[in-house]
């Protein structure tokens, strides 16, 4: 079995993976399809499979934008997070901590309780009929600004729907220092969200630190920018704050110039615990499953470490103590059964 199918077979986790950013060519077709007429994305799968191959940043933002623009009702909620689930389910993906960017849909005219229940039913939908946890993280656009922060928060906190677990912040770093979203963060920390804001992809480690400091992150998404800092690295591997790294992410936005530079090897060599994910990933042309590939043959690994990254995840993420110790069994009954995998 070579290490590709193993990882394909492999029980896993994600813990960075965005909502819209997960809309597949076959999910989009059928978007498309309940909006024929009034809007310029195609509906035929053939074309969109074009449309969707990635090109360049602008091509991904160009693809990304025309999805939010998609996302119109309740029903396109429901359709795309079960859509997501079911391309997650066919990676083996078994647990997802799901980004989701409410406010675009609610700028839309959607109503809160309507959006939070489209999440939910998909929610349950999905570990009925596909044995898919999904978990949700509310996230700031940040180039949105704190009209962005208060409407996020405020649905976070009114709503409070079961599966929503933590409170994060996405878009443009460069321009909207961390800071600035404070208020918004104290408050969905003091009703018990976990803080998972985005920092230090593409600006450097006094993001990162400001994330702790000023947010009080948990997890970081990316902050790869860490590897400029020895005194943050010392910092995130003391306090065990795990980086979720996206390889091809990084590579396809420009954060990082090639994958023979990414700073994956020497996070782990510093002692960070990091988490492998896929970020966007149709729009990025990967998927959970070619992301531990990248990691493998950036750190050197095999099926037993692969599986130690996979069990990492777990380890990382906001799921109960029983889900934990359940789906790591699932893993090491997988990798005990696997154990000739070079
Ligand atoms: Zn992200």
């Amino acid at each position: 079995m070579s290490l590709e199918n193993f990882i394909a077979g492999l029980p896993k986790a994600e813990l960075h993976v965005h909502h819209v950013g997960s809309a597949s060519p076959r999910i989009v077709a059928e978007l498309a399809a309940r909006h024929e007429g009034t809007t310029a994305v195609p509906a035929d799968p053939e074309l969109l499979a074009e449309y969707f191959t990635f090109r360049d940043f602008d091509h991904f933002i160009e693809v990304y934008v025309s999805v939010v623009e998609l996302v119109r009702d309740a029903e396109d909620v429901r359709m795309l997070t079960y859509g997501i689930a079911e391309d997650m389910a066919r990676q083996n993906i078994r647990y997802a901590e799901l980004t989701v960017t409410p406010y675009f849909t609610l700028l839309k005219g959607v109503a809160d309780e309507a959006f939070v229940e489209a999440l939910e039913d998909a929610r349950h939908s999905a570990e009925r009929d596909l044995g898919v946890m999904l978990r949700w993280c509310f996230d700031i656009p940040s180039e949105a600004g704190p009209a962005a922060g208060e409407r996020t928060v405020r649905i976070a906190v009114d709503q409070a729907p079961d599966g929503l677990v933590s409170f994060g912040l996405g878009g443009p770093e460069v321009g909207w220092p961390r800071p600035l979203f404070k208020p918004f963060f104290d408050e969905a920390r003091a009703a018990g969200l976990h803080s998972v804001p985005h920092a230090g992809e593409t600006t450097g480690p006094q993001t990162v630190w400001d994330a702790l400091r000023e947010l009080g992150a948990e997890r970081i998404g990316h902050g790869i920018r860490s590897v400029h800092d020895p005194r943050l690295l010392e910092h995130l591997a003391e306090h065990g704050i795990v980086l979720e790294v996206c390889p091809t992410s990084n590579l396809a936005t420009g954060a990082v110039a090639s994958l023979a530079e990414h700073p994956l090897p020497r996070l782990v060599e510093a002692g960070v615990p990091v988490t492998v994910n896929s970020d966007d990933p149709p729009m990025f042309g990967t998927d959970l499953n070619r992301e531990y590939l990248v990691a493998a043959r950036l750190l050197g690994l095999g099926a037993a470490g692969v599986g130690e990254l996979a069990k990492a995840a777990v380890r990382g993420s906001f799921m109960g103590d029983a889900d934990k110790s359940r789906l790591t069994a699932e893993m090491d009954a997988y990798m005990g059964e696997h154990t000739f995998v070079s």
